[in-house]
């Protein structure tokens, strides 16, 4: 009888966390199967192929995926390169799933519907630790199982979008506009032109993912000036949001910022602050949102809504597993802390692997952008560290699993030290709402001349150490 130990170790996603855990896994003689629901590997990245993201290459490789590559002979892009998401799959996620290593257990329109214990419902203890799991899957032949002795849950969040309202609820009629309301980010100039070219759009949001969407929507207007661009902000001031560029040490996602603020003084980009949608109601080929606007009630009419209000994850199919989640954030306990957007708002990415990530079902991890539940912050390099370490665990290296090793870019990356008195405030908590600056610390030293979220130099962070150190 084949033992547990020599069983696969089950991917649930093949974007590029799920990806770089298959090239740790069969860099440590672990097999990998990876599963994912799309056609392609980076199904969720080819949602959004047309948007240029804010970090570099250098940034979004992860280091053991390149060991594998390299050995076949692959053409790495330029480092400091901004690729789009459809350039960050064809150039790389596609020839890493193409390794042997990884293509021998790669299960493409295959959606997971279920993980469990083998033979153990969620309240059965006995013996748990030591069970393999069996993970159920569905594909184009129907329903299957496979046995494994680890999963690592890298799902992403992108499949749950948050809907328009505040309170986290779809507003009444939201449903039923579903071919007028759009979430995440459309391709308004490329594949979805039509839909927006010359109409009245209203983007609601308050993220890079809006900046990018209303920026498009402007390019439309070269082309045909009827074609109208409402912002909404349901939160925050808007002053710290465009600030960006002054901020950032990802020059990409700060030169995002300056170009709305430019549309907006240019009067291209009309902006609605503290907007609370209420209700949509279809008027024709119309809708009206129901709306208050900086207290106020108004009837928002338009073409076209577009929700980018962030994501969420999806837990249903862990519901046999011991998991545990932080009810704020919707992150591992232990993490969630650190990246709780209600004091990060410059997105601190302190160094994690297994101790932060861990749940009470041994063996299993959530990584990638679905750990960080809610939180809006997350980064690629995060995602492969933090697959490193887990993998590293699974492999008996546990040493290895608690070395932490971080080289990220410092734009957002508070310097606070996670470990110490402020771990629950980034810096110092959330900087005034009138100040263009990412936290206290931030304001603080601003105030005193000096710049950079970490509130230091603006030079690359490396963080190495052993975790909960
Ligand atoms: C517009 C945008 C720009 C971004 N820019 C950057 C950037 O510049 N730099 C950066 O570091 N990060 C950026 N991010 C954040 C983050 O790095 C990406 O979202 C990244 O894709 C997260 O990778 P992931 O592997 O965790 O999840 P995903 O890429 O979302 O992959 C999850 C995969 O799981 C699959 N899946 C989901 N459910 C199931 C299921 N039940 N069964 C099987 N398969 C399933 C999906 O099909 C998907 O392919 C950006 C995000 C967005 C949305």
């Amino acid at each position: 009888m084949i033992s547990k130990n020599e069983l696969p170790v089950a991917v649930i996603g093949a974007g590029p966390v799920g990806l770089a855990a298959a090239a740790h896994l069969a860099a440590r003689n672990l097999h990998p199967i990876v599963f994912d629901k799309g056609e392609s590997v980076g199904a969720a990245l080819l949602s959004w192929g047309h948007v240029r993201v804010f970090s570099p290459w250098k940034y979004n490789i992860d280091d053991e995926a390149r060991t594998l590559l390299d050995r076949g002979g692959w053409k790495p892009p330029a480092p400091d390169d901004l690729p789009n998401g459809r350039e960050i799959v064809e150039e790389y996620l596609v020839p890493l799933s193409s390794v042997p290593e990884i293509a021998s257990g790669l299960k493409l329109g295959a959606t997971v519907l279920a993980v469990a214990r083998d033979g153990l419902d969620k309240v059965s203890s006995a013996g748990r630790d030591s069970a393999p799991f069996v993970v159920r899957y569905a594909d184009a032949d129907g329903e299957h199982e496979v046995v494994v002795q680890a999963v690592i849950d890298a799902s992403g969040t992108w499949g749950q979008p948050n809907p328009i309202a505040l309170n986290g609820l779809p507003v009444p009629g939201e449903a039923t506009s579903s071919d007028l309301v759009s979430y995440g980010i459309p391709d308004v100039t490329g594949s979805r032109r039509a839909d927006y070219l010359g109409k009245r759009t209203l983007v609601v949001g308050s993220g890079h993912s809006a900046i990018n969407v209303a920026l498009a929507l402007m390019e439309l207007q070269a082309s045909d000036s009827k074609t109208e661009v409402l912002w909404a902000l349901r939160r925050h001031g808007v002053e710290r949001l465009l600030g960006g560029g002054l901020n950032d040490q990802l020059p990409e996602r700060g030169a995002l910022g300056l170009a709305a603020k430019k549309a907006m003084d240019d009067g291209r980009l009309q902006m609605l602050t503290s907007f609370s949608a209420r209700t949509i109601t279809r008027d024709g080929d119309r809708l009206v949102v129901g709306s208050l606007v900086n207290g106020t009630p108004r009837d928002v009419e338009v073409d076209r809504v577009v929700v980018t209000t962030g994501f969420r994850p999806d837990f249903s199919f862990l519901r046999e597993l011991r998991i545990e989640i932080d009810p704020t954030v919707e992150a591992p306990p232990a993490l969630a802390p650190l990246i709780d957007p209600n004091f990060h708002s410059c997105g601190t990415v302190p160094p994690h692997g297994v101790e932060k990530l861990k749940h009470p079902e041994k063996d299993f991890f959530i990584v990638g952008s679905k750990s960080y539940g809610r939180a809006p912050t997350f980064l690629m390099k995060t995602g492969y560290e933090q697959v490193r370490s887990v993998v590293a665990e699974f492999a008996g290296d546990h040493v290895a699993a608690r070395q932490v090793q971080l080289v990220l870019p410092e734009t957002g990356v508070c310097s606070a030290d996670p470990g110490g008195k402020s771990s629950s405030a980034c810096c110092g908590g959330p900087a005034p709402e009138t100040v263009d600056a990412c936290c206290v610390a931030d304001a603080v030293a601003k105030v005193e001349g000096k710049c950079g979220c970490g509130c230091g130099p603006k030079t690359e962070k490396s963080v190495r150490g052993t975790e909960g150190a």
